[in-house]
Order: C-alpha cells, then structure tokens, then sequence
C-alpha cells in the first residue's frame, strides 16, 4: 500500500486551531473545506458559533472559502446558504473531480496548487484527494465521531489500517501529525 499519499500536510485539532495568518503567511489563498463533522456533526444541520467564528475569521483575513461535501443532500445547500459560501455537492472525494471542479469553476479566479487546502476530518476522503490534486491537506480531528454515518464508519476501518501502516512506516511522521487522531478512533 502507497501510504505518503495519505499523510495529511497539517493537522489540526479543530477549524478553531487552525493558525490561518501562519498559512496565508505561506501563500493559501483558497479554503476549501468538507461539512460533515468538520464544520459541524452529523447530528447539526445549521452552522453553528464554532463554525461562524470559524468563518468570521477566514472572511477577515481574506481568504476565499468553498465548500466540497460528498453528500448530495440538500442539507448542504442550506448550510452554505446560511453560511455564506458557494459548495461543491456530490463531490467524488477522493476523486479529483469534484475539488478541481472547486478550483477551476466555483471559485472566483485562477489558484496555484500551493495556494490552495482542502480541510476534513477523513484520510481516506479529504486527505487522499487533496494530495492527488497536488493542494496542501489539512486533517482536522471529527467534531463528533460517534455521530459518523454508516459509510464513513466503513471508510474509518480502513482509515485505520492506514494508520497503523503509516506507524510502523513512518513513527515520527505518525506522531507528529496523526497519533491524537488516532487515538481518538480508538476512543468511539
Ligand atoms: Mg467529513
């Protein structure tokens, strides 16, 4: 198993943590960000204070912000409605597709590659596809595990045979980027 490609690029411990002046410093320009138990849990539906002072933060300091959900529920349309920011539904992660249709179509004008993170709380769908696209990833740990529908819990057995393979692989990588996030698998 190739597992580099799915070693996340940063890793945070919620979108609060996410040190945005530290990657506008290094030239991200373009958020493009998963929904589902990474801006809120599977049990919310509406943006919440987290989410908002989340995105509060990213309209100040100017980035542009684009959600790519693989769900084709209208839930994520009213979300980013009341959000404020256009999405990509059905989007085929880890398929290229849908992220590049997010970058070459939805948002406002050209992005390099290094301009560009996908943020999500899944290896196996967010991580992978941002690094096939050649954008930086950004894992960030499930607002609420046990919330996880029935797919991604499929997705999750695997997610962790990948990380046990990138432990054994790769000890320090693991520990700096992806033990808290295993071991709060462990813990649902
Ligand atoms: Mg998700």
């Amino acid at each position: 198993m190739k597992y580099k490609k799915f070693i996340p690029t940063y890793t945070f411990k919620s979108i609060l943590d996410i040190p945005l002046e530290e990657l506008k410093e290094k030239g991200v320009k373009l958020f493009l960000s998963d929904l589902d138990n990474t801006l809120i849990s599977y049990a919310e539906s509406m943006p919440n204070e987290k989410s908002f002072e989340f995105k509060r933060r990213i309209n100040e300091l100017g980035f542009e912000f684009i959600v790519v959900s693989n769900s084709r529920k209208e839930r994520v349309n009213k979300f980013c409605e009341a959000f404020g920011c256009p999405c990509v539904k059905f989007s085929t992660k880890p398929l290229k597709r849908g992220i590049k249709k997010a970058i070459n179509k939805v948002a406002s004008k050209k992005y390099a590659p290094n301009e560009v993170i996908l943020i999500g709380d899944q290896i196996l769908t967010d991580v992978l596809g941002a690094n096939r696209c050649g954008i930086n990833s950004g894992l960030v740990l499930p607002v609420d595990i046990k919330t996880d529908k029935r797919p991604t819990r499929f997705n999750r057995f695997f997610e962790q045979l990948i990380l046990n393979r990138i432990k054994k692989k790769e000890p320090k990588i693991y520990k700096e980027k992806l033990k808290e996030f295993d071991d709060l698998n462990d813990s649902k």
